[in-house]
């Protein structure tokens, strides 16, 4: 089923604009990821979508329809919460099967539909346990079975992997990501984990106060962040961005002439972004470098961030490069950093002026 949301808000009583004017696309079939810092209303759309909110206005459809005005229990859809929500009375065959005894299923065909997802979440050995004898991925594994026992039209996921241990959230970040193929049904979650969105998404909405910043593929709002906020947001190690102005058909950044994509005029002042994986350190002075000292390094496993500091016109220049592991030169010595042609990133006004 498509989702789609045409101007949509949300102000809390008290005024906060938890949504603000949103238009959103989701297509049929598509595991579709809302990323963004905390408080910039991934959680409240979620809910707004599975009609747990009241819209303040602004429409949503589901497969077409117009559910604006319908109860959550109309709309199809099923929601896992983080903390998964599961009854510690019920043992997982109740647990799974809920929905469909509130949908006043009788009990062998609810117990046979639950024993059949289980089968496919790896569950049915423990279908006589309690939520309390099972471990979080378990527990992760029997609220997905629960959702996916009402055959909805719609999942929505809000940060379904964010109780489990690091070790855990990977295997279950592989199960998930083959579950939604496997079914093939409209997903949303939400994250903040930026890795989870990029690895599991079709694509992604990185939300900025409410607001869509950008929409687009994993490798889209990775290479071409639309904007200086998803380019900040975006990436393991944050993307340096550094003042700077056009000059003689140049780019003039702390101290470094570099080029400038086609059509800036003279004068005008951008932000130039490069990630600290796309440039690399020069032992000797270049033009097309940022000069510095070697303040930090920082231990990556496989390689390490260095920091360098000073130079530049301001003199507070700050820029980091990730070198292989034992290539790092050391602290207090000079370095220039020398972004890789064609993967920086100007910015003029905020938008995107092109790779150089
Ligand atoms: P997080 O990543 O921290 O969960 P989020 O992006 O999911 O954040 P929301 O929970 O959607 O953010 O909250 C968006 C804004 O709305 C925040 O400023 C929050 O304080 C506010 N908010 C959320 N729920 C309510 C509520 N019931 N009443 C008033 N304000 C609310």
């Amino acid at each position: 089923m498509t989702i789609s949301l045409r101007g949509l808000t949300k102000v809390f009583p008290g005024g906060v604009r938890a949504l603000d004017s949103l238009d959103l696309d989701i297509g049929e079939g598509e595991f579709f990821a809302l990323l963004g810092p905390s408080g910039c209303g991934k959680t409240t759309l979620l809910r707004t979508i599975a009609g747990l909110e009241t819209p303040t206005s602004g429409t949503i459809a589901i497969g077409g329809a117009d559910v604006t005005a319908l109860p959550p229990g109309r709309r199809d859809v099923a929601m896992v919460f983080q903390d998964y929500a599961l009854f510690p009375h019920m043992d997982v065959t109740a647990n799974i099967a809920y929905p469909l005894r509130i949908k006043k299923v009788p009990r062998a065909r609810r117990d046979a539909a639950a024993a059949e997802v289980a089968g496919r979440l790896s569950l049915s050995e423990l279908l006589g346990r309690r939520p309390a004898q099972l471990s979080g991925g378990q527990q992760q594994r029997v609220a997905l079975a629960r959702a996916i026992a009402c055959r909805p039209k719609v999942f929505l996921f809000d940060e379904p992997l964010s109780n489990l241990d690091a070790r855990l959230r990977l295997e279950a970040r592989t199960f998930l990501k083959r579950l939604q193929d496997d079914l093939g049904v409209t997903t949303v979650f939400v994250t903040h984990d930026q890795s989870e969105a990029l690895a599991l998404a079709h694509r992604i909405a990185v939300m900025d106060a409410g607001r869509i910043a950008q929409v687009g593929t994993p490798a889209e709002i990775f290479r071409r962040p639309a904007t200086t906020f998803v380019a900040s947001f975006i990436g393991s190690t944050p993307m340096n961005l550094l003042p700077g102005t056009v000059a003689g058909g140049t780019l003039r950044v702390a101290g470094a002439v570099l080029p400038a994509p086609a059509g800036l005029p003279d004068g005008e002042e951008i932000v130039y972004g490069v990630r600290p994986e796309y440039a690399d350190l020069s032992p000797v002075p270049r033009d097309d470098a940022f000069a510095g000292a070697v303040t930090v390094l920082e231990n990556l496993g496989t390689s390490t961030l260095v920091t360098l500091e000073g130079g530049g016109q301001d003199g507070d220049l700050l820029v980091q490069v990730v070198v292989p592991e034992g290539e790092e030169p050391p602290v207090g010595t000079s370095a220039w950093a020398v972004p890789h042609t064609g993967r920086a990133l100007v910015y003029h006004g905020d938008r995107l002026a092109g790779p150089v």
